[in-house]
C-alpha cells in the first residue's frame, strides 16, 4: 500500500470516519484487542522496523505503547482478582461462623476449603502483582 492512501486512511480512522473495511486495507489483522475498546487491532506498517496497530474505531497504539497499555490492564485485571478472592474470604468466613453456630460441619468443611483456596489464591495473585510491576519497571 502506498503512503499517502494509508495516512487518508488513517486519518479518516482518526476522525472516526472509517469502517471496519478501512483499517483491514491498513494492514494484516493480529489477533489481539484494543485496550481502549476491546475491538480487534490490524498491525500495520509490517514492512518498517517500526510496528503500529490500529482498531477499527481509530484508536492507534505504536507496539512500545500497546505493550504498556497491555500490562497497565493486566495489572488491574490481577488487582481486580486479588479484590475479589480477599472478599470471598470475608464472606466465606463470616458464613462458616454462622454455620459453627447451627453446628453444620459440612457446610463448615465447604466453606474452610473455599477459605483455605481463596487465600491460596490471594498470595499467588499478590506474588504476581508485586513481581509484576518489578518486571514493568526493569523492562520499560
Ligand atoms: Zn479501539
Amino acid at each position: 500500500m502506498d503512503s499517502p492512501n494509508q495516512i487518508r486512511i488513517e486519518s479518516e480512522m482518526a476522525a472516526m470516519d472509517s469502517s471496519e473495511n478501512a483499517v483491514q486495507k491498513l494492514g494484516k489483522l493480529s489477533y489481539m484487542t484494543c485496550p481502549e475498546c476491546g475491538g480487534s487491532l490490524w498491525q500495520v506498517d509490517e514492512k518498517s522496523n517500526f510496528v503500529r496497530f490500529r482498531c477499527h474505531v481509530g484508536h492507534g497504539y505504536a507496539a512500545q505503547d500497546l505493550l504498556t497499555e497491555e500490562i497497565q490492564q493486566l495489572d488491574k485485571m490481577l488487582g481486580g482478582a486479588l479484590r475479589a478472592s480477599e472478599e470471598i474470604v470475608k464472606t466465606a468466613r463470616l458464613l462458616a461462623e454462622l454455620a459453627r453456630k447451627d453446628g453444620s460441619t459440612v457446610t463448615l468443611d465447604r466453606l474452610d476449603a473455599r477459605i483455605n483456596a481463596s487465600m491460596e489464591a490471594a498470595a499467588t495473585l499478590r506474588a504476581l502483582i508485586l513481581r509484576g510491576n518489578s518486571a514493568f519497571h526493569n523492562v520499560l
